[in-house]
């Protein structure tokens, strides 16, 4: 489908782009990089009459700030973010989680903010849209839903499919938004719904300003992994971040365990990281911790992929995500 004619006003900062929002209303969309949201539109997923345009903003770098924790402008390219060296110095996670995003031309213009709230994807809503000119499903106003035509009305089971968002997961990582009523602070998994339908906690003219991710912690080491089947430029079947932190006994301290592309926002795995905190981790324990993530993420089957193939695939390459999280915590111990 070709994209429709919409009016693009340049936002000059993020406080101007939140005030054009707000009084443009419903019609309106903010576009960064574009490259989630611009397809969306031209095959009718999304609809803004306008857009408010964050390309003019010049990002701020990557700085530390004077409790050790690292600000990160949300407006940063992926691009520049794998680049970025005070984020490969003290949040390796991060880059790398960039780095699994799309290949270098979505990351040289998708920005950090644009991967957070991305739309949830679904082969027949944001794809096959064939399909959704003879009936739009739940999520574009229609009554049926192709992928689980028994979910109850108006469920949706999109999934959403951030690599970004399970690493600042596991980083424990809090967001700085802008909206309407000025300035406040939500941790990236209160970012989530759960709602396929609406997967972001954001009102209309709410905008990511910029990620905070805490010190690191000593002895901390961190894993992650972009299971997809050509390991190309392509969405994942599933995604996991972890960060072990071990205590100067070399038991695990915390664990933090993030999953991505498994359900209709990013998990936690949390009885898995129960079973590991506190415990002395060897090769049986991390894989009793991967089986536990995967049974209790109960992964939607999506873009052709199983239920059966997602939690063995997270059951497999979790225990691995969590061994390098473990020789890397051991390391810098
Ligand atoms: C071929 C292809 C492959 C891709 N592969 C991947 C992949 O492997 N992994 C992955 O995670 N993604 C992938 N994507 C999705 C997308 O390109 C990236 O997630 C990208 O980071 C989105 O950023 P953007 O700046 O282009 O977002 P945009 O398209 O500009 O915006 C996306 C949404 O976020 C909103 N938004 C943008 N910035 C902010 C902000 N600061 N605050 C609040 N809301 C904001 C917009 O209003 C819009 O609703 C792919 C896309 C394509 C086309």
């Amino acid at each position: 489908m070709l994209l429709y004619d919409f009016d693009y006003e340049r936002a000059g900062g993020i406080e101007d782009a939140v005030a054009r929002l707000a009084s443009l209303g419903r019609e309106a969309r903010a576009i960064a990089g574009g490259t989630d949201l611009l397809p969306n539109m031209r095959s009718a997923v999304a609809g803004p009459s306008v857009l408010v345009g964050l390309g003019g903003i010049e990002p701020e770098p990557p700085v530390r700030l004077p409790d050790g924790s690292i600000r990160i402008d949300a407006l940063t390219r992926l691009a520049d973010l794998v680049d970025a060296p005070l984020v490969a110095a003290h949040a390796p996670l991060v880059a790398a989680a960039a780095h699994a995003v799309g290949g270098n031309q979505i990351r040289q213009m998708g920005t950090l903010g644009g991967n957070l709230c991305q739309e949830a994807r679904c082969l027949q809503y944001n794809q096959c849209h064939d399909y959704q000119f003879v009936a739009g499903c739940y999520k574009r106003g229609g009554d049926c839903c192709y992928a689980f035509p028994q979910n109850k009305p108006g469920v949706c089971w999109a999934v959403h499919m951030s690599d970004v968002a399970p690493a600042l997961i596991a980083l424990d990582a809090r967001l700085d938004v802008v909206g309407e009523q000025g300035a406040r602070r939500l941790t990236v998994e209160a970012l989530y719904t759960g709602d396929g339908m609406r997967p972001l906690a954001l009102a209309g003219a709410d905008l990511i300003r910029a990620v905070i991710l805490p010190p690191p912690p000593p002895r901390a080491g961190w894993g992650f992994h972009k299971a997809t089947v050509r390991g190309g430029l392509e969405f994942g079947m599933a995604v996991m971040a972890a960060r072990l932190v071990l205590g100067a006994d070399g038991t695990c301290a915390e664990a933090r365990i993030a999953l991505g592309a498994v359900r209709e926002r990013p998990v936690r795995a949390e009885s898995a990281e129960r079973l590991l905190a506190g415990a002395a981790p060897d090769e049986g324990l991390l894989a009793r911790a991967a089986a536990e993530a995967a049974r209790a993420a109960s992964p939607l089957p999506h873009h052709g992929f199983s239920k059966r193939g997602l939690t063995d695939a997270i059951r497999v390459h979790l225990k691995r995500t969590l061994a390098a999280a473990l020789e890397r915590a051991r390391a810098a111990g």
